[in-house]
């Protein structure tokens, strides 16, 4: 296909998909496709007001008061029962503050409590680092031994002493989506817990979390569901198990009368028994703001135009740079909402793109990550990634001695 061909064809679908593009409801640079927003999701039109008024009214001008009068005390489940809604949980189960890595960490040893006399973890090998090293450092606390399998072995694996099984929904390198229903269904035929993350498919996917019997969840707020730079992280906990949630940090804001000021815990009933601390109340304010880009809008509708627009992306690609080795599954229902590359110089491919306003990201050791935020992108944008890609090859940019130094974040 020409580049003027593929103009044509976005334009269709663009057209098509009419209904489902957002982007007036994000603020972003002019000139430049952000094809990052699985990393740092966009900034939604809503945020910069609701951030200044939680500064300067709520803050600055009601103080103390606001942990009442605006709502703060109850702002982990009320936003949490926000992305509840995008990820297929009735409210009361998700709650928000802190990182994944800390929400990880306590899901994992509530799922030993949960599951007492079993001995294994099993998880997949090569997922996000936090994940590995957080199931580590649980398993050397509560003396389980890790088992790795992918997840075409998982079934084989399901033995009667694992507990738990921990996966990422989608893979961060990859864009892999994993069978949610079918693992989860098979991990509980064995008598083990599944843990989910979701940082990769929140906000982008959708995952039933109520609907597949999950039992644990957990998730990061910066990525599709653009709550910004270090926005807290949420955990899921079904309602059935909420009674024997034991939370391994048992901080004030989850106990049961936490202005009693009591000397003993005792956890209070619900979600907010997975509470910790005060949360960073500015950036958990910015979260639910951003929330707002998704109101009226189903996660289905979302997901459509996702793969849309992956598809399209990586057709083109395919395309124009013959050859392309991808490391994204082809097939609709196994694609999360990015189109991963593998290139040798994939680095350099990623520096050479954005310094012409295409912002993607690379992951070690030759991964070239495009994000596809489906609400904020258009075919359109696409075409643009793939002609700067093209010419980017053809004119040896992405051997620019300039880029053989990395920076800290790639
Ligand atoms: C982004 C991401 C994280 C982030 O963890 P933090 O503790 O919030 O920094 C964890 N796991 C996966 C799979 C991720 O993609």
């Amino acid at each position: 296909m020409t580049f003027d061909e593929l103009d044509a064809r976005a334009a269709t679908l663009d057209a098509a998909h009419a209904a489902t593009d957002l982007r007036e409801r994000f603020l972003l640079p002019p000139g430049t496709v952000y094809l990052d927003g699985n990393s740092l999701g966009a900034l939604p039109r809503s945020v910069p007001a609701a951030v200044r008024d939680a500064v300067e009214q709520q803050w600055g001008h009601d103080l103390v008061a606001s942990w009442n009068t605006h709502g703060w005390w109850d702002a982990p489940v009320r936003v949490g029962d926000a992305i509840g809604r995008l990820v297929g949980a009735a409210p009361g189960q998700v709650v928000v503050g802190d990182s994944t890595s800390v929400r990880l960490h306590q899901s994992l040893h509530a799922a030993a409590a949960l599951r007492p006399g079993r001995s294994v973890v099993l998880t997949e090998p090569g997922s996000f680092p936090t994940d590995q090293y957080v199931i580590a450092g649980v398993a050397d606390q509560v003396g389980w031994r890790v088992e790795h399998a992918t997840p075409a072995e998982l079934a084989a694996r399901l033995t009667p002493d694992v507990a738990v099984v921990v996966l990422s929904h989608v893979d961060y390198r990859t864009g892999e989506l994993l069978d949610l229903p079918g693992i989860t269904a098979a991990a509980h035929d064995a008598g083990a817990l599944v843990l989910w993350d979701l940082c990769h498919s929140a906000g982008a996917v959708p995952v039933g979390l109520d609907e597949h019997h999950v039992d644990l969840a957990v998730g990061c707020g910066y990525k599709y569901l653009n709550g910004g730079p270090g926005a807290p992280a949420y955990g899921y906990v079904a309602a059935r198990h909420q009674d024997a949630f034991v939370n391994v940090v048992p901080g004030w804001h989850g106990h049961a009368q936490p202005f009693a000021m009591a000397d003993d815990y005792v956890g209070a009933p619900g979600i907010s028994r997975a509470r910790i601390g005060t949360p960073p109340m500015l950036s958990l304010l910015a979260l639910e703001a951003a929330l707002q880009a998704f109101d009226g809008v189903e996660i289905g509708d979302v997901r459509a135009r996702s793969l849309s627009l992956t598809r399209f992306l990586r057709d083109a690609i395919a395309d124009v740079v013959p050859g392309s080795a991808f490391a994204s599954p082809e097939a609709d229902e196994r694609r999360g909402s990015q189109v991963a590359l593998r290139h040798p110089d994939a680095y350099g491919i990623v520096q050479a793109l954005a310094a012409r306003g295409v912002v993607g990201d690379f992951r070690t050791p030759d991964v070239v990550r495009l994000g596809v935020a489906a609400p904020y992108l258009t075919h359109t944008d696409l075409v643009t990634a793939v002609r700067a890609l093209h010419e980017v090859l053809e004119r040896g940019e992405h051997r620019d001695p300039a880029w053989t130094t990395r920076n800290a974040v790639t």
